[in-house]
């Protein structure tokens, strides 16, 4: 509410802006004028509103009157009887003024019921008072008594000279009721007016207390009527003492604030108003200010203090709104002279800022911890590229303590060699480029340092350029690394470039030892085909003539020797070392042959005879070709084994006969007695022939090396001369198979007898049909 003494009218009460507490209207303290009417007081309209609304209620007539009985309202209710009939009579109207006056004089200590002068009805008076001056009376009354003889009033009608038909009609017109609904009514008329009473009184002391303060106010200087309207309406609550420390301005805000009514406020002093603040009267800043105090309360936190002003802040716990954080300023007021007059103090509730602030402080204190703690080393610089700010990672990294970094230009810490790139990276930043790069750094000591450099610009709210922040990497070791590792690697790559040098070098050599090799092979097999046909020459001399010596021999000369012993034994001996001789010629002739075989097929000499071929009859004609050999040997059974259906091969039909003729010579030669098989298979790509006997066996540690030159397994030479090897045999077959694309190899158990396998590459079959061999040819045995 405004505190304008001059505002509007309220109810009831002139130039009283409120209404006042009853228990204030008691008067003390109070001067009361005597010249004071009661329509001075009171607004005789509201007033008159009040006595019509009370007497409808109550069902009763009513008026007020002065002291002396003279009407202040108009009447309300009243009856005809007493309006036009007994009022219209010179006595009947004496009689009523009579009983009003001595009413009033009835009623000066409390509510007051009789019985009117004229016709007997049920009168009832209240005074009112204006502090202990007695300044109206409300009359009520003109309520017929249930049990009065109305006869009675019938004959006083008579008495003042009324007509009595219109007498009686409107004495039947007269509210009844008993004496003791009327006393009640009587009662709450009473309180009610004396309500009213401490009500003018209450307001007349506030407007005396508001004339004051303006008298005040006016000393102040506070006259101007905007100025009083400004602080009201200021949005933070404010409060004005005045010298005496008595509260004279109590703001809107302030009455928001704390809950309290600037009515109940203005005027008290002696601290009082701590009152509002912390529940009990406690000086506040304004008394520093002016000087009523020489020390702020200590649960101010101080901020600023001087001789006039002083700014604090303090938590407020006893506020209606809860606890509060407020900050507040005060200061004296001073007159033209310099005397102190007053002091203004004005409060902020700064709990929300407060709450911000603290969730500020802890979110930077979040992040400062964060920042501090991490492995990256921060760095923040300003507009001018100093910095502002480095984690204590940025500070360890460059040996400086972080406080020693400040205000530094970033170019103190980059290693010499990289600070164009450094300023580089600067103009690109002031560009608004964030960029990741590695950097050389240098420490306070002057040493190197690589790092990983993550870089962006920074731009405070409005977009303009505060300056950069960098996050740095130590990666110091991990250059060194890759150092190490480019050094290797190029030592590596010297060494290899002279490795393949050599290497070079070596394949030139052997490439052309190759060609020498060649040549001396070529040579060579020249050398033996030529060797070889010279002494196949010769041989067949000596094998012809040994034959014909050793016929001749045996044939002419022996016989001549029978009888005689010792020439006899002497003959046999020729035979015998002529037949050595024979075997011997015959076994050369062998060697020269499998020697001439095999360096054909090395030097690539050989004339192969290709052709397409069916395998079974090509084995028929191997296997026969042992044909004398088995003969001789009774003790062994050849089996030959065909699968009905065998593909053709594409071969020389010869090579195959020599290579299957070899192993079964050889099976025959290594087997005593038992079963030489040879068995035929084909999986569609490849026909498999297996030559098997019962024979010696092989050891396992020489299945492979029979297929070379010249080797036979060691052991007592048993055999006998004619089967007497060259060990070139199997040579020869593994390079004819291999040929062909094909593969040969054995498997033995020793003492049990051996086999060896051949495989051969079938023709493919766009090449042509496979002649297939007749059914019953098959499984034959020579
Ligand atoms: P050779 O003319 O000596 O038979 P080969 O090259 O044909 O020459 O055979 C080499 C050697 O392999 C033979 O001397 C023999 O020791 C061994 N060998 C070959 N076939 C058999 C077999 N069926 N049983 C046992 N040993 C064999």
């Amino acid at each position: 509410m405004t505190i304008d003494p001059t505002g509007a009218k309220a109810l009831l009460q002139k130039d009283c802006p409120r209404e006042a507490g009853a228990g204030e209207a008691d008067g003390v303290g109070t001067e009361v004028p005597d010249d004071l009417r009661f329509e001075d007081i009171f607004i005789l309209e509201d007033i008159q509103g009040l006595q019509d609304a009370f007497a409808a209620a109550a069902k009763v007539a009513s008026l007020i009157t002065d002291p002396d009985g003279r009407p202040l309202t108009r009447p309300s209710n009243f009856t005809t009887l007493c309006q036009d009939i007994i009022r219209a009579t010179a006595k009947g109207r004496a009689d009523c003024l009579h009983s009003d006056q001595s009413l009033g004089k009835a009623c000066l200590a409390g509510p007051f019921i009789g019985t009117c002068l004229s016709a007997g009805l049920l009168d009832g008076a209240t005074s009112i008072h204006f502090g202990d001056r007695h300044i109206a009376n409300w009359l009520v009354g003109q309520v017929l008594d249930e049990t009065m003889d109305t006869e009675a009033i019938v004959a006083y009608g008579r008495s003042i000279g009324a007509d009595e038909t219109a007498f009686r009609r409107a004495l039947d017109q007269v509210p009844r009721m008993s004496r003791e609904r009327f006393a009640k009514i009587c009662q709450a008329l009473d309180r009610f007016a004396r309500h009213i009473s401490a009500l003018a009184l209450g307001n007349h002391q506030q407007a005396q207390r508001i004339r004051e303060l303006r008298q005040t106010r006016d000393r102040l200087g506070i006259r101007d009527r905007n100025l009083a309207d400004i602080i009201d309406f200021l949005p933070d609550p404010t409060l004005v003492l005045d010298e005496d420390g008595t509260v004279i301005f109590w703001n809107r805000a302030l009455e928001k604030l704390t809950g309290v009514a600037a009515v109940d406020m203005l005027g008290k002093s002696d601290f009082a108003y701590g009152t509002a603040f912390y529940g009990s009267p406690t000086p506040l800043l304004v008394d520093y200010a002016r000087g009523a105090v020489s020390r702020p309360d200590p649960r101010y936190a101080v901020t600023e203090i001087g001789a006039d002003a002083i700014i604090a802040e303090v938590t407020l716990l006893s506020l209606p709104g809860g606890d509060r954080q407020v900050w507040g300023k005060a200061v004296a007021l001073r007159d033209g002279t310099g005397r102190i007059i007053g002091g203004i103090e004005t409060i902020r509730d700064v709990t929300e800022r407060h709450q911000a602030d603290t969730a500020l402080r802890e979110s930077e204190e979040k992040f400062r911890r964060i920042v501090e703690t991490a492995h990256e080393g921060v760095l923040v610089l300003d507009g001018d590229f100093k910095a502002t700010f480095a984690n204590r990672r940025m500070a360890d990294m460059l040996g400086y303590a972080p406080d020693d970094m400040l205000g530094r230009h970033f170019e103190d810490f980059v290693a010499d060699d990289h600070l164009p790139l450094a300023r580089e990276r600067e103009a690109r930043l002031r560009q608004g480029e964030s960029g990741v790069f590695e950097h050389r750094l240098k420490t306070r000591e002057g040493g190197g340092l690589w790092a990983l450099v993550s870089a962006s610009p920074l731009y405070d709210v409005s977009g303009a350029s505060l300056g950069a922040l960098g996050m740095f990497t130590d990666i110091t070791d991990r250059k060194r690394i890759e150092e190490e590792l480019a050094n290797h690697r190029h030592r590596l790559e010297a060494e290899v470039e002279e490795r393949t040098r050599d290497l070079r070098l070596q394949a030139m050599e052997l490439a052309e030892a190759n060609i020498r090799m060649s040549e001396l092979d070529r040579l060579k097999s020249a050398f033996l085909s030529t060797v070889s046909h010279e002494l196949r020459t010769p041989l067949t001399s000596i094998l012809g003539f040994a034959k014909l010596i050793g016929r001749d021999f045996t044939e002419q000369f022996l016989p001549l020797a029978s009888g005689q012993a010792a020439l006899e034994a002497r003959g046999r001996r020729i035979a015998d070392n002529l037949s050595v001789v024979f075997h011997e010629a015959e076994r050369l002739t062998r060697l020269i042959n499998d020697v001439l075989d095999l360096s054909r097929i090395e030097s690539g000499s050989m004339h192969w005879r290709d052709r397409r071929i069916a395998p079974l009859d090509v084995l028929r004609t191997a296997a026969r070709s042992i044909a004398g050999l088995l003969a001789a040997r009774p003790e062994i059974v050849f089996v030959f084994d065909a699968t009905e259906q065998v593909p053709d091969l594409f071969m020389d039909p010869d090579q195959l006969i020599q290579v299957v003729s070899n192993l079964l010579q050889n099976a025959v030669k290594f087997t005593r007695t038992g079963e030489v098989r040879m068995t035929v298979r084909t999986d569609g790509e490849a026909v498999q022939i297996v030559v098997a006997d019962s024979g010696i066996g092989i050891p396992e540690s020489e299945l492979e090396s029979i297929f070379g030159k010249f080797h036979q397994v060691g052991r007592g030479d048993t055999l006998s001369d004619a089967a007497k090897g060259t060990g070139l045999g199997l040579a020869i077959c593994g390079q004819i198979v291999r040929h062909y694309g094909g593969r040969i190899w054995a498997t033995s158990r020793l003492g049990q007898g051996s086999a060896f396998h051949v495989r051969l590459p079938c023709l493919a079959q766009e090449e042509g049909p496979a002649r297939i061999p007749d059914a019953a040819k098959c499984a034959e045995t020579p």
